[in-house]
């Protein structure tokens, strides 16, 4: 998990409550292509996944002892790694042939801009495209466009001018002190409210400065090594950029410190600390709020916010006073430097992918179209979405897969009705919450109003500067106005879906609903299993985890449930937190039971409503015989199993452990599988297998 991806998804997924189903952005291969920019667009590559795939199976493997290794075995025993990549499987398949899609949509562009008139959305999209691609411009101008932004942080020589730089180099897109964005009202989920984050962090999480061991601080010594050399890179002494590192070093620490960990930030309450401005400037001192808010291009008056992390903020306000202006000045320059890199001159990118891949475990730098295609689909998604609509997902598979998701949330409804430890009372609300969830299946309807974003032919990472300014400039002025219901958080052509607990919806993209998730010509075991259970169960479920449960209905933190049923939740989401704390991740490192708590629930819940949902379905439609051998039923866990199909490098997952709340592959099948009864039944296993978990330590919760 690249720590600039990392970043990227912060940036678009700062929803207060936002699950994703998957860790990653795809991570797809560089098919063998020979195609110009400009030339007709290439046909999209043919991957032949099938939902289930009995190739895959490995009948050496017992059923009952490691069904991910059953399931997926004979594919991981012939697997390689690309050298580009830092996992293979499910997600760089079905992300290799979304790209191959969404290339030929902007190659069209680019060739055709020329054409489009001035101003208009194509030509912006085709422009944006090919100037990441001018590779050869790109080389010859070195680091000169970002000149000007870093002359701009050495001219801070009073602490007045410190904040106002910070507050410019934010709507840029940098993530520098602390972040600034409009996130629905806890308590009035309706309307949007300002909200201030912790942030500023240049390694993928806070645990990295303060955990103690030589591997702790063989990364930290290699961080700023790496900060000298990008200071030595935009022509800083050998001397000077080292000494400069050491203060990046320093003051990173220090918000790392006041930094809560992602732990402590699964408990809704804990980021809520909403407070008057007046309030806000005796937390803060050292920033002018009212200039700080009109310096970001806020115009809205702002009465009220949001300060998800106190602590944190009182300790940057008084970093602002009390640190030296050199330190800041060093700090500023790094991150600014660190989030052009990727599209400055050769040195820059190699220099950033060496240090980063750390993380990942990449070998090598992903092909530049690849990396210009996400960058694109990040910034300009909806100007290119619709066209991969029109070539990838007809009218009919966004029916049938509405169908399934309609199925499964009737079949968690009964679920609901059944439970044997819920009150009527929170039994009623939870039904309600499930009646309002929302859902959004494909693509958005209104399709997002790129008139005021600039592109322009020249150098990329100013077009990229431009984009996050019309992004930070679209959200800005948000608080206080209704929350908007028909905006997506990730774009159409991503492999992956999520649950937003203050929208109390669930999304799931055009680019998720394919082979190997989802064919509207598969098998209903086959469907279930996938598209049911590990995508919409899950997401749904989300809505009644450890976090979710404690939105109501219309998105509110609000407690809903009696108290006797909020002891029952609790006790038995702690038995999901000891399974999953006592499976080894990667070396001799646990899973983090409290961590992924979520993410575990949601499979969980995930297989059981498939399940039931495929059962229903088959009495309602009728049963098929088996194919490949297979009954329904087995290829409904063959289908969950096989949606988890990941090759991982240990790098991503030694970073895992630390910052994804998705337990590895392997327990996201092996652990909720050995907790459901119809999965032993379905594969005559055994009490004492592996994949038979004891009555008692089974948790009872949906
Ligand atoms: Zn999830």
């Amino acid at each position: 998990m690249p720590a600039r991806e990392l970043r990227a998804a912060r940036r678009s997924l700062r929803a207060v409550v936002l699950a994703v189903l998957l860790p990653l952005p795809a991570l797809a291969p560089a098919p063998a292509l020979a195609q110009a920019p400009g030339a007709a667009p290439p046909a999209p590559a043919s991957p032949l996944l099938k939902v289930v795939d009995p190739a895959f199976v490995d009948t050496t493997v017992k059923a009952c002892t490691d069904f991910f290794g059953y399931a997926n075995g004979a594919w991981l025993a012939h697997d390689t790694i690309p050298a580009a990549y830092s996992s293979s499987g499910v997600m760089r398949d079905m992300g290799d042939a979304n790209e191959l899609v969404v290339r030929s949509v902007l190659d069209d562009a680019v060739a055709q801009r020329a054409a489009q008139p001035e101003g208009s959305t194509p030509r912006k999209l085709g422009t944006f495209y090919a100037s990441c691609m001018d590779s050869a411009a790109i080389e010859a101008v070195g680091f000169d466009p970002i000149r000007p932004w870093l002359a701009g942080i050495d001219s801070i020589r009073t602490r007045a001018r410190l904040v106002p730089e910070i507050a410019a180099l934010q709507v840029r897109g940098a993530d520098v002190a602390f972040g600034y964005s409009p996130s629905p009202d806890l308590h009035d989920a309706g309307r949007y409210m300002a909200w201030l984050f912790q942030g500023g962090l240049g390694l993928p999480d806070r645990d990295y400065y303060t955990d103690a061991g030589p591997s702790a601080d063989s990364t930290r010594r290699q961080y700023v090594e790496h900060i000298t050399r990008m200071f030595t890179l935009a022509g800083e002494t050998a001397a000077g950029a080292a000494q400069d590192a050491r203060l990046v070093m320093a003051l990173e620490t220090e918000l790392a410190k006041a930094s809560l960990t992602r732990v402590a930030l699964r408990d809704p309450s804990a980021t809520d600390h909403a407070m008057s401005v007046a309030s806000l400037a005796a937390l803060a001192r050292a920033v002018s709020w009212p200039r700080y808010f009109r310096a970001i291009g806020v115009t809205v008056p702002v009465a009220r916010v949001n300060v998800a992390e106190p602590k944190f903020m009182r300790r940057v306000s008084a970093l602002l006073q009390t640190a030296s202006l050199a330190q800041w000045r060093a700090y500023l320059r790094y991150h600014v430097l660190s989030q052009a890199a990727p599209w400055l001159s050769s040195p820059f990118v190699q220099e950033d992918f060496a240090f980063n891949s750390r993380f990942t475990g990449a070998k090598q730098l992903l092909p530049r179209w690849k990396r210009c295609l996400r960058e694109t689909d990040g910034d300009l998604g909806e100007a290119l979405g619709q066209a991969y609509v029109a070539k990838t997902f007809p009218p009919e598979a966004r029916a049938r897969a509405k169908a399934v998701i309609d199925d499964i949330r009737a079949a968690f409804a009964e679920r609901l009705r059944h439970l044997s430890w819920m009150s009527d009372t929170t039994r009623a609300r939870a039904l309600d919450k499930l009646a309002r969830m929302g859902e959004k299946v494909g693509y958005p309807d209104h399709w997002r109003d790129y008139s005021r974003l600039v592109a322009a032919e020249g150098p990329f990472v100013l077009n990229v500067a431009r984009a996050n300014a019309f992004e930070w400039q679209r959200v800005a002025n948000r608080p206080g106005s209704p929350v908007d219901t028909t905006e997506w958080g990730i774009t159409v052509p991503t492999v992956n879906a999520y649950y937003d607990g203050t929208k109390n919806e669930m999304v799931f993209p055009a680019g998720a609903l394919v082979p190997q998730t989802f064919d509207p010509k598969a098998d209903d075991g086959a469907n279930y299993g996938s598209l049911g259970g590990s995508w919409a169960g899950h997401e749904l479920t989300h809505g009644f985890d450890d976090e979710g449960r404690h939105f109501d209905a219309a998105g509110n933190l609000r407690d809903w449930w009696t108290p006797a049923d909020s002891t029952h939740f609790t006790e038995q989401a702690e038995r999901v937190v000891r399974q999953f704390d006592g499976y080894i991740q990667v070396d001799t490192f646990h899973v983090n039971g409290k961590l992924t708590e979520g993410e575990n629930i949601a499979d969980f819940g995930g297989v059981l409503t498939g399940y039931d949902a495929l059962e229903r379905a088959l009495a309602r439609d009728g049963r098929p015989g088996p194919i490949d051998g297979y009954t329904p039923e087995q290829r409904f866990f063959l289908g969950y199993a096989q949606s988890y199909r990941v090759n991982n490098r240990l790098e991503r997952l030694r970073t895992r452990v630390k910052v994804d709340p998705h337990s590895p592959e392997r327990w996201r099948v092996n652990g909720p599988l050995s907790n459901t009864p119809a999965f032993a039944q379905a594969f005559g296993c055994r009490p004492g297998d592996p994949m038979v978990r004891s009555q008692d330590s089974i948790p009872h919760i949906w």
